[in-house]
């Protein structure tokens, strides 16, 4: 069910509108294949009506599993919108779409929830991706020799340096 606003309920009085939005309403799966999102989108939203829009303020918050860039690593990140806001045209070329006098929020929301979006995932700031990750894991056997490999790679640059 897609976030609606009522506009005769809104036309009487402010309308707080709180709950879950189920995440396939978003339509943001596959977007971007670093991202998914799988539990509910959650609102605390108020709606309250103005000349010309509609005013919505609230908090909208999504958790997405994110994959590391450099690591690969799955993580969740809270999109947490604590002051998020929408001017809803009622009049003019911007006009919302009216269907049985609601108001869909959802296509609001969606593009807020997609602009912060991160652009590069990343399980912590300074992740140093696979290398890094292979150094900090237990060494296995033939662990120490990889990496006596890569010093001795290391080795043949310096002497390719001299
Ligand atoms: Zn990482």
């Amino acid at each position: 069910m897609p976030l609606l606003i009522n506009l005769r309920q809104l036309e009487k009085q402010d309308i707080i509108l709180q709950g879950e939005l189920p995440v396939k309403e978003l339509e943001i799966s596959g977007l971007d294949e670093c991202i998914e999102a799988s539990l509910p989108l959650k609102y605390n939203l108020e709606a309250q009506l103005l000349d010309e829009s509609i005013l919505v303020r609230g908090q909208v918050s999504l958790d997405l599993q994110c994959t590391c860039v450099r690591c690969l690593k799955v993580f969740t990140r809270r999109l947490d919108l604590r002051d998020w806001a929408a001017h809803i045209a009622r009049v003019g070329d911007e006009q919302a779409p009216v269907v049985n006098d609601m108001v869909d929020l959802t296509p609001l929301v969606r593009e807020d929830i997609l602009l912060e979006f991160p652009q590069y995932p990343l399980c912590e700031t300074g992740c140093q991706g696979l290398s890094e990750t292979l150094k900090d894991a237990p060494r296995q056997a033939g662990g120490a020799r990889s990496e006596s490999v890569v010093s001795s790679a290391w080795a043949e640059l310096n002497k390719l340096k001299l």
